[in-house]
């Protein structure tokens, strides 16, 4: 029986409405802090401890000594297992709070938060637990007289350092491969959204992780996140945000002791509707999910519409229509809502931005391109703007919210080159009923994650991550991401 969305947020409320620091010894040090707010109507819900540089540094020296004594790292696979699957059982639980916590901190709309980002995060906690005693080494083609033994061994301690879009998810996509493998692992949220890691991080310690192998830094990305990625002892970082942060990290590894560095960066994905796809009317869901899904505060966003100009008007009525009775904008508290504010006023800021830009670029609005006066006035209507050139800024740069740019071909081969022509490479989706087409479009386009006749990242079991400025040495998801969190090791016995 689900509980009743009063019921949800009182569960909320009755928690404690504060992330800081999960160190052992420095759990009960709170300041310096700063407020949190409810991006939808920019009040106060909580406050975030700002660890600085001191913390860091004592989470990684707790990760490490952790990681020597063996408690996680050599702890039998089944053991890690067991724990870990204790761990997403708390997380069931108590997963209408998080999913209340995700949107009271995110502005996320409750409906996704309960269906889609909490189920998820427990889904992926639970896949890498019961990964962890399936995985073999190999024996290597010798000499009868040698024996060459090829093993994979956790890297030591890791940072992971996450984005606001999806919280709890991200949080998930990295903590539980690089446990799972043994490594310990020291987490800092988006100073925006730190509220469900805390819940999150205590439900591990709960579980039976030890408290020194998963610590928790709270705080700004200068101020936590930088000595993170300098810290000399850190050995690798796994990092999902902007192409321009994912950068400084590759300096910071550089700078300090060449640390390991993934990046999961931004995106400007393609959908290309071609003029053979089946019925308009079924694949317009499909793109408006792209579109404005997370208010397009998604690095996988299906932001750049590229159509056969055939079917271009045809397509763009359905979409306007499927908007107007659909994608409903207001309180993410709400569970009608699909739409709910831009995360944080500098960011709701940028969007409007954007769409001011593409005006002025000659790009032709044909719906939306407002902000809406709801909660404190963050909330930005799904705008389509069609006529966006290669050249336009709204072609090639990733905006983060609901808007979707709409571009003309004539030729497989112009789609082709439009859907390549940016710098970002995260995910595409494309739209026909020719298989032998579809083969041919999905190799040609250089991105990480090709959906064909749907909008999707696959699901736990598929690797994720970004071709060109879209990632950088990894996967996050599937087997792939536990090869992430481990190193390869040859031991060779002589005859
Ligand atoms: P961001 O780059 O601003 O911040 C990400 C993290 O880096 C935060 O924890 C932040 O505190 C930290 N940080 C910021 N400045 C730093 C600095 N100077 N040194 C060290 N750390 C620093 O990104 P965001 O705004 O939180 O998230 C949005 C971005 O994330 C978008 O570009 C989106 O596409 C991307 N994203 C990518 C994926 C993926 O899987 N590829 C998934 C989600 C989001």
């Amino acid at each position: 029986m689900p509980l009743k969305k009063e019921d949800v947020f009182q569960l909320a409320r009755d928690a404690q409405l504060y992330a800081g620091a999960l160190i052992p010894g420095l759990d009960d040090d709170h300041e310096p802090h700063f407020d949190t707010l409810n991006p939808f109507t920019q009040q106060v819900i909580g406050r975030v401890q700002q660890c600085n540089g001191g913390h860091v540094d004592a989470a990684v020296k707790a990760g490490r000594a952790a990681f020597e004594s063996g408690v996680w790292s050599r702890l039998s696979p089944a053991e890690r297992k067991r724990i870990m699957l204790r761990w997403a059982a708390l997380l069931q639980e108590r997963h209408e709070e998080l999913a209340a916590l995700d949107c009271l901190d995110a502005g996320k709309p409750i409906t996704e938060c309960l269906n889609t980002d909490i189920p998820d995060t427990i889904h992926t906690i639970a896949w890498y637990a019961e990964a962890i005693d399936k995985l073999f080494g190999k024996i290597s083609p010798t000499a009868s007289d040698n024996l060459g033994l090829i093993v994979k061994e956790p890297i030591g301690v890791v940072g992971a350092v996450l984005p606001w879009n999806f919280p709890a998810l991200m949080l998930a996509w990295k903590a539980a491969p690089a446990l799972a493998a043994g490594n310990s692992l020291v987490i800092k949220p988006a100073e925006l959204t730190s509220l469900s890691a805390y819940r999150i991080v205590q439900l591990a310690h709960e579980a039976g992780v030890p408290k020194d192998v998963l610590t928790l830094v709270t705080g700004l990305g200068e101020e936590t996140g930088k000595p993170l990625g300098l810290h000399p002892d850190v050995d690798m970082v796994s990092f999902t945000g902007s192409t321009e942060v994912g950068r400084l990290f590759l300096t910071y590894s550089a700078q300090s002791n060449l640390k390991e560095i993934v990046l999961e960066c931004g995106g400007k994905s393609p959908q290309i509707v071609f003029e053979d796809s089946y019925a308009l009317e079924e694949i317009a869901d499909s793109i408006l999910s792209a579109a404005f899904w997370n208010m397009g505060e998604n690095c996988s966003c299906g932001s750049r519409l590229i159509v056969h100009k055939s079917v271009k008007d045809k397509l763009l009525k359905i979409l306007q229509k499927r908007l107007v009775d659909g994608w409903k904008v207001g309180d993410p508290q709400d569970p009608e809502t699909a739409i709910g504010p831009m995360i944080e006023p500098a960011h709701f800021e940028k969007v409007c931005g954007y769409i001011k830009t593409a005006k002025g670029e000659g790009a032709k609005l044909i719906r939306g391109g407002e902000a809406l006066k709801l909660g404190a006035g963050m909330s930005v209507e799904p705008t389509i703007f069609d006529g966006v050139t290669a050249e336009m800024t709204l072609f090639q740069e990733e905006v983060f919210g609901p808007v979707l740019a709409v571009t003309t071909f004539e030729t497989e081969a112009e789609a082709i080159h439009l859907a390549n022509a940016t710098n970002y490479g995260l995910a595409a989706s494309l739209y026909t009923s020719d298989l032998r087409r579809a083969q041919r479009v999905s190799r040609a386009i250089k991105a990480g994650t090709v959906s064909i006749n749907c909008f999707s990242e696959g699901d736990i079991a598929t690797p994720f991550g970004g071709y060109k400025t879209s990632g950088f040495g990894g996967r996050d998801k599937g087997l792939e991401a536990l090869e992430q969190y481990v190193q390869t090791k040859t031991l060779w016995y002589g005859g």
